[in-house]
């Protein structure tokens, strides 16, 4: 029955539909992250070598996205040229992992936009810069990637097309300053916030005197910071499914990517997923979740053990399910008797919404996801994508679905 049950259950919103081409362009770095899963600071091998990553794009621009990522990758001097090659091979996503120490000076961020990123992603873990400089161990770290976001923002005021992602790493460090750095960073208006939940793995398992904290005190922390309904587009990744299914809505659990790594070992062969090799326990094998889990990391086991993992049943999901239609059905409602929601079904990663309405001869349906630039929607709001089902619409169905998009626009 279990295992019915786990094949039956759908990944949450949004979990392992990104497939992006991990190109791990940096090999060092300026700061000293006392979770990194790079080991920090300093040099760590050498570049890869530019034909092999030329092969590597070639081969992979299905994907659709591609990430420079590890170390620094703004560190690479190379970075603009590859950058420049994804775009000319076709790559609609050309997204650039970094602290964004160097964004904010010289004319380095002007020299990738013009390479053709289009995709910023610049990590913040705090909102002092004596606790950031803390966590990155470096002074002076906070003011320069502030200096970066800033920059960012400035080119994305000119070039709309240009996306800034924030990332906080939550640690021991900073899980009880969350009220106020979640709105902080918030307030710096980034196109997605992702919360990342230290995983004791490299410097985070070398240190866990410092960095370990249980999922139970983070999880406790976001159910204070973050509504019930999700309102700004914020994504928690790194937590197991049985600490979060129930507390906190599903759709903020949505960009966890299928990862595929550059393999610098294997020139030829196609990237492909990554393997985390995360433990499960026994209680694991009854959860009907375990499908969409990725494991909890063997040092989080061997502190904490397994006591605080509790599996799912079907029963359980199906009310934080039910929850989770309630909310999507209170932001979807019409302000004044526009449209009538006769029905909603959850599909994996995405909700179908049914119709009616006065202004309209037949129903409406509706495609409803956690908002994610890589796909294609009819209108993005700040939270969600909405795509209208079906291949043709009349004027009046695309007139009343702009009404409702208004709608949930003016909630958000
Ligand atoms: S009980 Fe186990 S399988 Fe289920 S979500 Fe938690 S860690 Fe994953």
């Amino acid at each position: 029955m279990a295992g019915d049950a786990a094949g039956a259950v759908p990944r949450p919103d949004g979990f392992a539909r990104t497939r992006t081409l991990h190109v791990r362009t940096g090999f060092m770095c300026q700061n000293d992250c006392i979770f990194c899963c790079d080991y920090g600071t300093g040099v760590h091998g050498a570049s890869l070598d530019p034909p092999y990553v030329r092969h590597l794009l070639e081969q992979n621009v299905g994907l659709g996205c591609v990430e420079f990522t590890a170390h620094e990758p703004t560190l690479n001097p190379h970075l603009p040229l590859w950058a420049s090659w994804a775009r000319e091979l076709g790559y609609p996503i050309i997204s650039v992992v970094t602290n964004g120490r160097l964004l904010g000076r010289g004319d380095l961020l002007a020299r990738l936009l013009a390479a053709g990123i289009n995709r910023i992603q610049i990590s913040l873990h705090a909102h002092t810069p004596a606790l950031h400089d803390r966590m990155a161990r470096r002074r002076g770290s906070f003011a320069d990637q502030l200096a970066g976001v800033r920059a960012v923002l400035a080119a994305r005021g000119r070039d709309p097309r240009l996306t800034l992602h924030l990332h906080t790493t939550v640690t021991a460090h900073n899980v009880s300053e969350l009220p106020d750095i979640i709105p902080f960073i918030l307030g710096l208006q980034p196109d997605a916030y992702g919360l990342n939940c230290v995983f004791l793995t490299a410097l985070a398992e070398r240190h866990a005197d410092e960095t370990a904290v249980r999922y139970s005190a983070i999880v406790a922390q976001l159910q204070r910071c973050l509504p019930a309904v999700k309102t700004a587009p914020i994504f928690v990744s790194e937590l197991p499914l049985c600490q979060v299914a129930g507390k906190l809505a599903v759709d903020y659990f949505g960009l966890r990517e299928a990862f595929h790594l550059a393999e610098a070992r294997q020139p030829d062969a196609p990237a492909r997923p990554a393997e985390r090799g995360f433990d499960f326990g026994p209680q694991c094998a009854t959860c009907a979740l375990r499908g969409a889990c990725d494991g909890v990391p063997p040092a989080y086991v061997a502190r904490y053990g397994w006591e605080e993992f509790v599996p799912v049943t079907g029963a359980a999901l199906a009310l934080a399910n039910g929850a989770q239609s309630a909310d999507l059905q209170t932001l979807l409602a019409a302000p004044a008797g526009e449209w009538t929601i006769t029905g909603t079904e959850r599909r994996s990663g995405f909700t179908t919404v049914h119709l009616t309405s006065p202004q309209l001869p037949r129903p409406l349906t509706l495609q409803v996801r956690p908002r994610d630039d890589a796909f294609p929607a009819f209108a993005r709001t700040a939270t969600l994508n909405i795509t209208l089902a079906g291949p043709y619409h009349a004027a009046d169905e695309i007139r009343l679905a702009r009404q409702l998009v208004a709608a949930v626009q003016g909630r958000e």
